[in-house]
């Protein structure tokens, strides 16, 4: 990786797939984990921060119990692998860290957890505290307590969420392949691998086909693109690269996609929100306003979509494209009645003294 930002950051995310930590058999690649363990600890010498997200509870829990289709059948087999897989993949990593001198501390999450803005920076003061301490966390889903509807389902969304709640620089998401092809390189002999990625456009998305590839963890490439989002409007720069080699935290070969100049954390925060109640589409104008950095009036809105209560994060649309992301000022109902209506209307229709916006600039941010 010529331009790999993340090797040299004070604070940096591994994410480790399931398809590197789990054979085919079952078994734990210790070998491996012992590799990644020696560069995880030549990098703390150094003076680097790292802390590692690591998959493989339902892979490695399915083995024990011998649960059909990698414990991926129900969602039941799921988080009973999870629940199974995950004090294995604690004490593996304690084993390996600890016999290169390092404390790992675990670290078990649900989408609510970085959702909510209280409990995001709950998690991101327990981070900052033990990479302070020079503790390497390893962090996983709560697979075992996670409904389908309120999950990550893939590590590398939650990754990059990490990354964002430990204010890290890099988050290197490493996998069972190269990086971003142009094509599907197992099809296409002429298929290139993208070296730099600076925005993440239609014609890169383009690129991810959905699954994936080694049918062992949940993330494909999509979910991979997405971290990416999430990370480089952050003001984190992301890797995706190839682990199946010996030295993967030194690694030459992969895709970096460029941190985008920093948004104010917690406006990052917002734009990495992955629970979107609902979504008001606006007219020229307003999303003209909203690119200016206004408010969204409710004069601007032409319609809506969604149950949302106020507080909760709506996007905001225009001609079908996401202009932004913000909290709704009112709950989905009021905000119906208002549409379309000026401020001085508005008492009349509510009831109640109007808020200023309904959506206001500081909970606003641009996508
Ligand atoms: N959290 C899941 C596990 O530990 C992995 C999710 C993924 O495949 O990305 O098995």
């Amino acid at each position: 990786m010529p331009h790999f930002a993340p090797s040299t950051c004070p604070r940096l995310i591994v994410k480790i797939g399931s398809a590197l930590l789990v054979a085919a058999d079952g078994s734990v690649r210790r070998d491996w984990l012992a590799g990644i363990a020696a560069d995880i600890a030549a990098r703390c010498r150094e003076g680097q921060q790292v802390a590692v997200v690591s998959s493989g509870a339902i892979a490695l829990g399915a083995r024990r119990l011998k649960l059909p289709k990698g414990g991926r059948a129900s969602l039941e087999d799921a988080q009973a692998a999870a629940a199974t897989g995950q004090i294995a993949l604690s004490q593996v990593w304690a084993e390996v860290l600890g016999a290169e001198g390092l404390t790992a501390a675990q670290m078990l999450v649900t989408l609510n957890d970085l959702e909510d803005r209280r409990r995001y920076l709950n998690a991101s003061a327990t981070l900052d505290r033990l990479l302070g301490l020079g503790v390497v966390p390893v962090i996983n889903e709560n697979d075992s307590v996670a409904t389908t509807e309120i999950r990550f389902g893939d590590n590398d969304r939650l990754a990059a969420r990490v990354g964002q709640a430990a204010g890290a620089g890099g988050v290197l998401l490493l996998s069972d392949v190269d990086g971003l092809y142009d094509a599907d390189p197992n099809s296409r002999a002429d298929a290139k691998l993208l070296e730099r990625v600076e925005a993440i456009d239609e014609r890169i998305l383009s690129f991810a086909g959905a699954s994936s590839g080694s049918g062992m963890g949940s993330g494909g490439m999509r979910s991979k693109l997405e971290a990416a989002r999430i990370a480089t409007c952050a003001g984190i720069a992301l890797v995706i690269a190839n682990g199946r080699t010996e030295r993967p935290l030194a690694g030459d070969r992969g895709t970096l996609f460029t941190a985008q100049a920093g948004a104010s954390p917690r406006k990052a925060w917002l734009a990495g929100r992955l629970t979107v109640r609902g979504h008001v589409t606006v007219d020229a104008g307003a999303a003209k306003a909203l690119r200016s950095g206004s408010s969204l009036l409710a004069a601007g809105a032409t319609g809506l979509e969604g149950r949302f209560e106020r507080g909760d994060v709506i996007d905001i649309l225009h001609e079908g494209k996401a202009v932004g992301r913000g909290l709704s000022e009112y709950d989905a109902a009021d905000a119906a009645r208002i549409l379309g209506t000026k401020s001085d209307a508005q008492a009349d229709i509510l009831g109640y003294a109007p808020r200023a916006a309904l959506v206001h600039r500081d909970h606003f941010v641009l996508i």
